[in-house]
């Protein structure tokens, strides 16, 4: 077992002053264990878990780094995002998906780590793409787009995932192929790897479907997945009749955009939004806001 980081706790006076002399130490510090750089434009990490940090696969936590230094306080504010967890609730250490956005306030600088660093992490998770929001049903949907695959990496993961459903669908749709590189890797580790196979079974990992689709370089399926809905390519492609309200359960995870069209799909479907404290038949999450 690998030692897991008790967390420090948060307060703006913990900053350090801006003469100081030694290397700021951050709040709620957790170490960089991993960087992989995927893309330009994508790459992932791990960190270390803080012993005390519970969560439930495909939720979210507050990560960042310090911010620049105010001159007129000379304090320095964390700068915090919300990120998906990547990594499944029983993982000793966290994994995060990551976008960089060249001028983003957090990326610009989060897409520099290295292993070694210290990025901060606020415990407390939340979200609505967790099991606890969803009725029973026989057919799990994962919808997702770019960086929307973070929370479905961590719950592709998660053996409850293949207990409650008799199939498995992960659709991930991205411009380029590249993109697309995390999600499949994860999902041939998931097929190949010896502690997954004995963690998620033969039975249970014969229920996973991967269905990837790019929309601007060409692959072997291509087109958003909404148009593919529509016009029912996906239910001919997997041999399924359709989605219903009785026999399937959606999760979410894009763009607004992405996540209006699906939700207006699932909708016609028959199938009804719920949450944590309501499940019904599917969840969204947006993937980022803007
Ligand atoms: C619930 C939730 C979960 C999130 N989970 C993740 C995650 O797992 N991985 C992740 O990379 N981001 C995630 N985000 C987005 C994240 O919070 C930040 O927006 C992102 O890290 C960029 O931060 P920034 O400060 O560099 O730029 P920001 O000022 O936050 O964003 C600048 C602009 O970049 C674009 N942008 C931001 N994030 C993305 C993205 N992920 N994909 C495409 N375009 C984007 C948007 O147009 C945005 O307006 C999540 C957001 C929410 C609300």
């Amino acid at each position: 077992m690998m030692d897991m980081t008790e967390q420090s706790p948060v307060t703006e006076q913990t900053a350090a002053p801006v003469n100081a002399t030694a290397q700021p130490v951050l709040p709620d510090a957790q170490t960089v264990t991993a960087v992989t750089h995927w893309t330009d434009r994508l790459f992932s990490f791990r960190v270390t878990r803080p012993a005390s940090l519970r969560f439930r696969s495909g939720e979210f936590v507050m990560i960042g780094l310090m911010g620049d230094v105010n001159p007129k306080t000379g304090k320095q504010k964390p700068l915090l995002r919300a990120y998906s967890i990547a990594s499944p609730s029983w993982d000793e250490e966290l994994e995060f998906y990551s976008i960089k956005v060249q001028d983003g306030p957090l990326t610009s600088k989060l897409q520099h780590i290295q292993p070694g660093d210290q990025i901060i992490l606020r415990p407390k998770p939340v979200g609505t793409l967790v099991h606890d929001a969803l009725l029973p049903g026989k057919r799990l949907w994962f919808f997702a787009t770019g960086t929307g695959f973070a929370p479905f990496a961590s719950l592709l993961r998660d053996p409850q995932t293949y207990e409650d459903y008799d199939q498995v669908i992960i659709t991930h749709t991205c411009r380029d192929v590249a993109e697309l590189e995390y999600g499949k890797q994860l999902i041939e580790t998931i097929r190949t790897d010896e502690m997954m196979q004995e963690l998620l079974g033969e039975d249970g990992l014969a229920k996973l479907v991967y269905y990837p689709t790019t929309t601007r370089e060409e692959s072997p399926k291509m087109g958003r997945i909404t148009t593919l809905l529509q016009d029912g390519t996906v239910f001919k492609d997997l041999g399924i009749d359709g989605i219903s309200a009785e026999t399937d359960r959606a999760m979410v995870c894009g763009s607004m955009g992405l996540n209006t069209d699906i939700k207006e799909i699932l909708e016609g479907f028959g199938l009804e939004e719920g949450a944590n404290s309501e499940p019904k038949h599917y969840v969204v999450e947006k993937a980022f806001v803007g």
